[in-house]
C-alpha cells in the first residue's frame, strides 16, 4: 500500500511564534518555552514567570491548569482561575503564554482571558474524537497550537490531530515531541523512538518540532542530556518544565528545573549567546537579586 502523503498549510514559524527567528542558513531558533508543570498559586506563576525573563532565551511562558492524570487522586490543577495569574504574569514580563487545552471549553476560557499559545496534550492526541472536538472549538480562529505526541508510539495519530486541525483552517502548527509509552523503557520516563519525530519530519519537512526533554526524562538529571540530542535532531524548540521551588510542585516534581538550573542548561548548550530577550524593559532589579541568590545557591 501507497503511503499516505502529509500535506499541511502551515505559516511558517518565524511569522508568528514569539522568538523564533531564522538564523544563518535559515535554520529557526530554537524557541525556549518554559514554565512550571501546573499553576499552583498565583505567587508561583509571577514568581517563575519574573525569574524566567533572566534567561534571554525564553520567550513563552508554559503552564498546565487543567491536569489530565492518569489516577484521579493526582492534583488535577486549579482550573480556570489561572487565568488571571497568567495574565498578570504576562503583563508584568512580556512572556507570550501556553496553556494545555483538552475540551472545547478550556479553549473557550483561554480565548477569553488571551492566551497566545494553546497545546494538546498526549493524552488527547490518542482520541481523534477529542481532537476533532477541540479543532470545531478553534475554527476561524488561527490560534496557535502545540501538538504533543500522543502517549502510543503511532506516528498516525500524531499525523492525524495535525490533520484534524489544519483541516478546520489553523496554519499555526508545530508539534512536540515528549517520548511515547514503552513497557521495556527503563533509563527514560517516555520513550524517545527519535525514529518516529523523523519520520514525521521526513513527511513534512514544512512542519517545525520541538522537543520536551522534561517529559521524556522524568527526573532532572536526564534533561541536559536529551536536550543535546534535541538540538542534534535539529528541533525548532524546547519546551522545558521550571518551578520556582520545584520540591515543592503539586506535579511532576522529579523533573521541574529551577529558573537558575535552566539558565545552566541553556548556557551549558551554548544556547544563551547571542539570545534576544523577550522584552527586556519589563525586567526588576528585584528579578536580577533573585536569580542571583538563586545562582548562588545552586
Ligand atoms: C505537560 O506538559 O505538563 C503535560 C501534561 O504534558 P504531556 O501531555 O506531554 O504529558
Ligand atoms: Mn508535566
Amino acid at each position: 500500500m501507497l503511503e499516505q502523503e502529509l500535506e499541511l498549510d502551515l505559516e511558517p514559524i518565524e511569522s508568528w511564534m514569539p522568538g523564533g527567528r531564522r538564523g544563518p542558513g535559515g535554520r529557526l531558533g530554537p524557541v525556549v518555552m518554559a514554565g512550571p508543570c501546573s499553576a499552583e498559586s498565583e505567587a508561583q506563576v509571577v514568581a517563575t514567570a519574573r525569574a524566567l525573563t533572566e534567561i534571554p532565551l525564553v520567550h513563552v511562558f508554559r503552564a498546565g491548569i487543567w491536569k489530565p492524570r492518569t489516577r484521579p487522586s493526582s492534583f488535577e490543577g486549579v482550573g480556570k482561575k489561572a487565568l488571571d495569574w497568567l495574565a498578570t504574569a504576562k503583563s508584568e514580563t512580556g512572556l507570550a503564554t501556553a496553556v494545555e487545552v483538552a475540551h472545547p471549553r478550556h479553549v473557550e476560557a483561554c480565548l477569553k482571558k488571551g492566551v497566545d499559545i494553546l497545546w494538546l496534550g498526549a493524552r488527547t492526541v490518542v482520541s481523534p474524537f477529542a481532537v476533532q472536538e477541540l479543532a470545531e472549538a478553534l475554527r476561524g480562529t488561527n490560534t496557535p497550537i502545540l501538538v504533543k505526541n500522543p502517549l502510543a508510539p503511532e506516528l498516525s495519530l500524531w499525523i492525524g490531530a495535525l490533520e484534524r486541525l489544519n483541516q478546520a483552517g489553523l496554519k499555526r502548527l508545530v508539534a512536540v515531541h515528549r517520548g511515547f509509552a514503552n513497557y521495556s523503557e527503563k533509563r527514560f520516563r517516555y520513550s524517545p523512538e527519535w525514529s518516529i519525530p523523523n519520520q514525521l519530519r521526513a513527511k513534512a519537512p514544512n512542519l517545525a518540532i520541538f522537543c520536551d526533554p522534561s517529559h521524556i526524562a522524568g527526573k532532572r538529571t536526564l534533561i541536559s542530556d536529551l536536550a543535546k540530542q534535541a538540538l542534534r535532531f535539529r528541533a525548532e524548540g524546547l519546551m522545558l518544565e521550571a518551578h520556582i521551588t520545584p520540591s515543592s510542585a503539586l506535579s511532576d516534581v522529579h523533573q521541574q528545573l529551577t529558573p537558575a538550573e535552566l539558565y545552566e542548561l541553556l548556557d551549558n548548550l551554548s544556547l544563551l549567546k547571542c539570545a534576544q530577550p523577550a522584552n527586556s524593559h519589563k525586567k526588576s532589579t528585584q528579578n536580577n537579586d533573585r536569580i542571583q541568590e538563586q545562582r548562588l545557591i545552586l
